[in-house]
């Protein structure tokens, strides 16, 4: 994600906190840089102007110039102020509280990504234990009613049987009473997009939004379209009075001046972000964890929460208890890489470990890839149930054995014992520094 800007920022940082000691003119000659850099990443001019200056300000107070790492606190300035400029701590949950059923209405331009996300949003909804109608209001583009029913039948949510000659005020005024007979307590509207903002379509849609009374009305954006995607959010937004976003499309190259300039320009928060085209790729938004990811400093609390969500309680119990006692072994290694796994794309989960989006960069070619999961696996599975529980028994000619099994080489076998116990090693720390020590080893 954002991975020029992040590289960029990491230079700029490097040397900062190479400065054993700074000046007013070091600080202005890094500030001069960290706003190229923002500029090429295509933040909103003025956004960046502010920002610097902000940044500038408090770095030039005496505080840092006289600390013992001036460098390293001017990137802190940094990172705090990128996340107050992203809504800072702001609670970004959906306004979901009134009476059911509670309708969420879903504009943006053609090809933003809004029925996509009209599904994730309903799968998020229903893992929260709510029971969502999905409701295609889109009777201009063909197939688009269509394409959400597909999307409906994927996640076993129910989708309203809208007709492309309908008048989409009355289907939307329809599926609410029709949730409502039903027992859905919430009702997702997939409104039309055109490929600009025009007349008919925003009146089309004010007409629609007086109807139904939407608690909230998300604007999707592509963020991949920079500085266009703020430009059209606050056209909607003057129109519509939207009351957040729905960045799409951050796991491909945007460049991240969308998602950093759409809530100082418009005003209004990011609620979610888009990460791929599959269902489950959606995340709520903490401006916090993107800029920790964007810094390169890792995003561990959504990595927690993916992992709560994919591993079975009693199966962490059970790994808790073998740290403790040490017994850790490559049977567990194994099935930890299974885990893993079912949390999404490798890719994706290394960026979120501390320093690990950096380091697979270095590695280039010899990053994980999932092919090479495959393989660790088979080396495991070739390896006795003795060996597995204890690997310090795996000698020469076992290693041998092991790697004709597994239609590998002794080399990577190697290489594999050597990770693992380096991944022993790894544990045994965090087991000691607990939570909060992780969070100060990440430098957060
Ligand atoms: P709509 O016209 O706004 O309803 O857009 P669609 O939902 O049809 O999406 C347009 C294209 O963007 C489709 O190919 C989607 O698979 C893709 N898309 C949507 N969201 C994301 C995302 O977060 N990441 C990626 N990579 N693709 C996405």
């Amino acid at each position: 994600m954002f991975e020029n800007l992040s590289d960029k920022l990491e230079l700029v940082f490097k040397k900062l906190r190479g400065q054993g000691v700074m000046t007013e003119d070091n600080i202005k000659d890094a500030l001069r840089e960290v706003r190229l850099v923002l500029l090429e990443a295509d933040v909103n001019f003025k956004v960046v102007k502010e920002f610097v200056e902000k940044v500038r300000v408090r770095a030039v107070g005496t505080q840092v110039l006289q600390s013992l790492s001036p460098g390293q606190q001017v990137v802190k300035i940094v990172h705090d102020e990128l996340v107050s400029l992203m809504g800072g701590d702001e609670d970004n949950s959906l306004d979901l509280a009134a009476k059911p059923p509670v309708a969420i209405m879903m504009v943006g331009l053609q090809g933003a990504g809004k029925t996509t996300s009209c599904g994730k949003l309903a799968r998020h909804l229903k893992s929260q234990r709510r029971n969502p109608l999905l409701v295609p209001a889109d009777v201009y583009r063909p197939a688009a009613i269509e394409q959400l029913q597909t999307l409906g039948r994927q996640l076993g949510i129910e989708t309203y049987a809208s007709k492309s000659d309908q008048d989409p005020v009355v289907i939307c005024r329809d599926a609410v009473k029709y949730a409502e007979l039903n027992g859905f307590d919430t009702v997702i509207l997939d409104t039309a997009g055109r490929h600009q903002i025009d007349d008919f379509l925003m009146s089309e849609l004010v007409r629609i939004r007086d109807e139904i009374d939407p608690r909230e009305i998300l604007f999707v954006a592509d963020a991949m379209t920079g500085q266009e995607a703020v430009n059209v959010a606050s056209g909607f937004n003057e129109r519509l009075a939207i009351s957040g976003v729905v960045l799409t499309k951050l796991d491909g190259d945007a460049k991240g001046g969308a998602a950093l300039s759409i809530k100082a320009v418009c005003g209004k928060p990011v609620k979610f972000v888009g990460l791929g085209e599959k269902l489950d790729a959606l995340e709520v938004f903490h401006a916090d964890r993107l800029v920790s990811r964007i810094l390169g400093m890792g995003d561990v609390l959504t990595l927690v929460e993916k992992a709560q969500s994919v591993f079975d309680e009693k199966e962490a119990a059970r790994l808790q208890q073998k740290f403790k006692k040490n017994q850790f072994d490559l049977e567990d290694f194994k099935n930890q890489l299974q885990q893993i796994k079912k949390m999404g794309s490798l890719d994706s989960i290394m960026g979120m470990i501390p320093g690990m989006g950096k380091m697979m960069k270095q590695l280039g070619d010899a990053q994980p890839s999932e092919r090479e999961m495959k393989r660790v696996e088979a080396i495991i599975d070739s390896m006795t149930r003795d060996e597995r529980a204890n690997h310090t028994i795996i000698n020469g000619s076992r290693r041998l054995r092991i790697a004709k099994g597994s239609g590998t080489t002794v080399q990577e076998v190697n290489q594999l014992l050597k990770r693992f116990t380096e991944a022993q090693k790894v544990m045994k720390q965090l087991q000691k520094l607990g939570p909060k020590g992780l969070m100060r080893g990440m430098g957060g």
